[in-house]
């Protein structure tokens, strides 16, 4: 059962929801925490990457790992709804998936960067709700990307130059999160995609029903 299912009937397109930050911020424990909750109803976006996989991370769960020229074939070939470098690697979100399940009303959670989200919002402005996550501190943020310790020395060190690019779009985005605790941030994070579901113009069916309501009795 959704926490939605009152107003499930009137949803035409689906919701992306975009979570950004800098890394080490938070923002992937917390998207896939949010995908897991199956009250939350979310499909999970898994992004193309030329980065190297990490020794944690799973093929088609973390992400598709391509090579350069296969990145470029996809970018070419019109099949990529926004891609982007980052910290000098590619990442990009496959059109078709993406669109399919969106067609079909499904919500979609995507942990893209600044430049995948001023794309999709140029692309989809009605349908992306944008989330900006914070680190407590930059101490904080150094010392989650070392505990992480799947990074080299160089990587970790462009991963903090970069954040402080990274923070200055937070401007871009709808809703600004300091992840102090992953619980609260997720309770934040869930309210924020309850109170987006049941915006007035997110359910098109609403007026047949309230004109049925009212015919009622009547
Ligand atoms: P990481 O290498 O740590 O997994 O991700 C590095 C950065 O790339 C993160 O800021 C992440 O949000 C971003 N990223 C991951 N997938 C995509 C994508 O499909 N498109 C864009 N634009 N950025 C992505």
């Amino acid at each position: 059962m959704s926490y939605f299912s009152i107003n499930d009937r009137f949803k035409q397109h689906g919701l992306m929801i975009v979570i950004s930050s800098p890394s080490g911020a938070g923002k992937s424990t917390l998207s896939r925490l949010l995908w897991k909750d199956k009250r939350m109803n979310l499909a999970l976006s898994v992004s193309i990457t030329t980065r190297e996989r990490r020794p944690s991370e799973v093929e088609g769960i973390h992400y598709y790992f391509i090579s350069m020229k296969e990145f470029e074939h996809l970018r070419d070939n019109d099949k990529l709804i926004e891609w982007a470098e980052v910290h000098g690697n590619y990442y990009a979100t496959l059109r078709t998936v993406v669109t399919e399940l969106l067609e079909k009303g499904q919500d979609m959670l995507f942990d893209i960067d600044y430049q995948g989200v001023d794309q999709l919002q140029k692309q989809m402005p009605y349908d992306i709700i944008s989330i900006f996550i914070l680190p407590p501190s930059m101490k904080e943020l150094k010392s989650r990307l070392h505990c992480r310790a799947e990074d080299s020395e160089g990587a970790i060190k462009t991963r903090l130059e970069n954040s402080r690019i990274e923070i200055q779009y937070w401007q871009t985005y709808d809703y600004i999160l300091i992840n102090k605790s992953i619980d609260k941030s997720l309770e934040a994070i869930a309210s924020i995609i309850i109170a987006e579901r049941l915006k007035r113009q997110r359910q098109p069916g609403l007026k047949k029903f309230i004109d049925d309501l009212m015919d009622e009795g009547s």
